[in-house]
């Protein structure tokens, strides 16, 4: 089993230029530099990434992009390539967020698109599912779930996805200080992981790593980590002061 170290991932969103990047970066390296047992992870805007990267460099904090495109390079412009992330000092990618998804015509076959070239370009994918809360009151939550796995994850197979990431953020749940409770959170953990195995195998899913991600702080990861198959957070506005970050990577 274990490659499942916990794993605290942050997604600045479009906050901060590139010198407030560096600032909360270099802040943030400081007070992780003690963490041993728990993988760090931030995502800064495209701008700050080069920057950034020099600033963890050598470190125990990762560095993330928020998104990018499929194609290796072309005409595509405003876009950006797997290899331009990777040659920036990214490690991960964030796919499939739930504001891509709401405001930038992210689908379920761009983000199978999306998996298949982050894995055959040895960046890691942190691939975002969640139910929004209309789906949750119809009781819809498990099969809106599988249809994202299943379409997300169309095509790769389980020799493929040892380093994929799954990041469960009920939409309802981001940038709206309502959490799901433990109890939620691992209730649809538990889902994902035994879909996991019906569609991969037992080995995949007892090692895959799930985050939760929706209105993540201090004091309410605790509670979040301690349930068995939590394995992370994905934090969005709680990561962009690195204080408050620093106590959530504490836990
Ligand atoms: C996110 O952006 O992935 C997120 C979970 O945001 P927040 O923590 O602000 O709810």
């Amino acid at each position: 089993m274990d490659n499942r170290k916990p794993f605290i991932a942050g997604n600045w969103k479009m906050f901060k230029t590139g010198s407030e990047a560096i600032k909360t970066a270099e802040e943030l390296v400081k007070l992780v530099a003690d963490v041993t047992d728990t993988e760090v992870m931030i995502a800064p805007p495209f701008t700050a990434l080069s920057a950034v990267s020099d600033v963890v460099k050598e470190t125990n904090v990762s560095l993330g992009a928020q998104n990018f495109f499929w194609e290796n390079e072309g005409a595509y412009t405003g876009e950006i390539s797997s290899a331009m992330l990777l040659s920036a000092g990214c490690k991960y990618v964030i796919i499939g967020h739930s504001e891509r998804r709401q405001f930038f015509g992210e689908t379920d076959e761009t983000v199978n698109k999306k998996i298949k070239t982050a894995i055959s370009s040895k960046l890691l994918p942190i691939f975002c599912i969640g139910e929004s809360e209309k789906e949750r009151i119809s009781k819809d939550t498990f099969s809106i779930l599988d249809k994202q796995v299943s379409k997300g994850l169309k095509g790769l197979f389980s020799d493929e996805l040892q380093h994929l990431v799954i990041a469960y953020e009920p939409v309802w749940a981001i940038g709206t200080g309502k959490t799901a409770t433990r109890e939620q959170a691992q209730e649809v953990h538990l889902f994902l992981r035994s879909l996991i195995e019906k569609k991969f195998g037992n080995l995949l899913a007892k090692s895959l790593r799930i985050l939760y991600g929706g209105s993540v702080k201090p004091d309410n990861i605790a509670e979040l980590m301690a349930m068995p198959d939590v394995d992370g957070a994905l934090v969005g506005g709680a990561s962009l002061n690195a204080e408050t970050f620093g106590k959530i990577v504490h836990f």
